[in-house]
């Protein structure tokens, strides 16, 4: 009996406000800054304190709902969510529950070949919880939590999916896709090692075929792709050896332990009756027109999807288009670069200017953990690259120190070819002369590769590039080379 995984995903996105969700306490990296710095009688919870919303977070909830494709409510309505936990001194979320700020929305993913549309239950807007540091390092006691309420009242939108994802790499994919928008959007770093955008898995399975929805173990605050992947894929094995061995699921939350990669027993689920949710008294409900939501769409920019659809019709694969638009700097230095191709260096295409940016761009960047538009090599500087090794007047190898040096200095790539005297010898002499004198030098491996070892041509390749300082046209090396083998292999035959 065969069996499909159901799954459906909840994020929790933090929002780069100026100031907190209901104060105006600043939001601060709270991977970073003095504990409880940025805490005031509101995000503390002192009794008698009187929350405001924020009209700046309303405004970017709106903004990702419709990115979202989602339908905005009219009327959306604040709720106490109450529970007890150290990290929430209020002994309430306000959250919405009832009447969220937007339902009904959808995203697609996979290729242009295999879409699948995920559909959006909803987007509702809440606050983030003040944080727990648990430390064996703390003077001379062992063994305490701290609490730092710096993130405590951060704005948070909490986007939550239908059951219609049916794979761990779907999960991935979907929160890929999610991510891809938020950062578009720039309302949200993307940068998930600091937990400001975080996942929980909720996963059922069922007998393929069926309809019917089945217990969900939902598993809690999954901070990374590779964790939700892993853990949506020990959940699964887990069910399908419960179902096997007759035993029932029942609905349970789970803590992820990745570095076991384990998930952990946290509680049967609670029901949300367990809150006693009930509309908060000291907010107003919010209201949105028309007007307000035309204003907040004039400002939305392209996404991800749009664009990956433009570099596709440039003839780039989805692949390529899926790298390059994945994030929103990388894509607009494509297309800036593309665009400045067209008009002054018509040699140079989409295609190679994809290639020179996923592989030599990317090396740098990943090499000094900066993003295309801080790494000193604007896209004018790219583009008169790509075209003088188009016109030989550097080769490819070569072409890798002009873009260091073009980084460094910030001098045009022609000047820096001169410069460094990096161009490309063309010349049909000179290079039949150094092939000449590699074979010669060389008179065992010439033997070698005569009685049919073919992968010494490389190496005999390397050589005469070596000995041109790697400088010569590499593609009139490799015809003369060839050429000159096979006469010395004719010369043997005739022997
Ligand atoms: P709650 O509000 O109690 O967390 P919801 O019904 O709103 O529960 O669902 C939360 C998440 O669980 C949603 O992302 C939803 O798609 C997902 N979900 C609901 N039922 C199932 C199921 N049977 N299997 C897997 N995921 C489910
Ligand atoms: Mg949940
Ligand atoms: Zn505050």
């Amino acid at each position: 009996m065969g069996y499909e995984a159901i799954i459906g995903l909840e994020a929790h996105v933090e929002l780069n406000t100026n100031s907190k969700m209901f104060c105006s306490c600043r939001v601060v990296d709270s991977t970073n800054s003095e504990p409880n710095c940025h805490v005031c009688p509101v995000c503390s919870g002192m009794p008698g304190a009187l929350p405001s919303i924020n009209k700046r977070a309303v405004e970017i909830g709106i903004l990702v709902s419709l990115a979202l494709n989602c339908n905005i409510e009219t009327t959306s309505i604040f709720a106490r969510k109450n529970y007890f936990y150290p990290d929430l001194p209020k002994g309430y979320q306000i959250s919405q529950y009832e009447k969220p700020l937007a339902t009904n929305g959808h995203i697609n993913i996979g290729d242009s070949q295999n879409t699948t549309k995920i559909h959006i239950r909803r987007v509702h807007l809440e606050e983030d919880t003040g944080k727990l540091v648990h430390t064996n390092d703390y003077g001379k006691t062992k063994g305490v939590s701290l609490i730092d309420l710096n993130r405590a009242g951060v704005p948070l939108l909490e986007i939550v999916s239908e059951p219609d994802i049916r794979s761990p790499l779907e999960a991935v994919n979907y929160a890929k896709e999610l991510h891809s928008v938020l950062t578009y959007l720039d309302v949200n770093s993307g940068d998930m090692e600091k937990g400001v955008l975080r996942f929980e898995a909720n996963v059922s399975l069922r007998v393929t075929g069926s309809k019917q929805l089945n217990a969900r173990r939902e598993i809690k605050n999954l901070n990374s792709f590779k964790s939700l992947q892993r853990s949506i894929e020990y959940e699964i094995e887990q069910q399908i050896g419960a179902y096997k061995a007759n035993e029932t699921i029942r609905q349970e939350t789970l803590g992820w332990d990745e570095s076991n990669g384990k998930t952990i027993f946290q509680r049967s689920k609670e029901h949300s009756h367990d809150y006693r949710y009930f509309p908060e008294p000291d907010l107003p409900p919010i209201n949105v027109n028309d007007e307000w939501k035309k204003e907040i769409l004039s400002n939305m920019p392209e996404l991800p999807h749009t664009k990956r659809s433009y570099f596709s019709s440039l003839g780039l694969t989805d692949y390529d288009a899926r790298v390059l638009a994945a994030q929103r700097s990388i894509a607009e230095y494509f297309e800036l670069a593309v665009k400045l191709g067209a008009e002054k260096n018509p040699h140079v295409l989409p295609k190679p200017i994809s290639n020179w940016i996923t592989t030599h761009l990317f090396s740098i960047i990943n090499e000094v953990g900066k993003s295309i538009d801080q790494i000193n090599i604007p896209p004018n500087h790219l583009v008169e690259l790509i075209d003088l090794v188009h016109s030989g007047r550097t080769n490819a190898n070569s072409a890798k120190i002009v873009l260091r040096e073009v980084r460094k200095t910030g001098a045009a790539p022609e000047i820096v070819i001169t410069k460094l005297g990096l161009e490309q010898t063309n010349d049909q002499a000179t290079i039949t002369k150094a092939v000449q004198q590699v074979l010669d030098n060389n008179p065992d491996q010439l033997t070698k590769l005569l009685d049919g070892k073919d992968s010494i041509v490389n190496w005999l390749f390397g050589q005469v590039m070596q000995s041109m300082d790697g400088k010569s046209n590499p593609d009139i090396v490799r015809t003369t080379l060839q050429d000159a083998i096979k006469r010395a292999s004719n010369k043997r035959g005739a022997q």
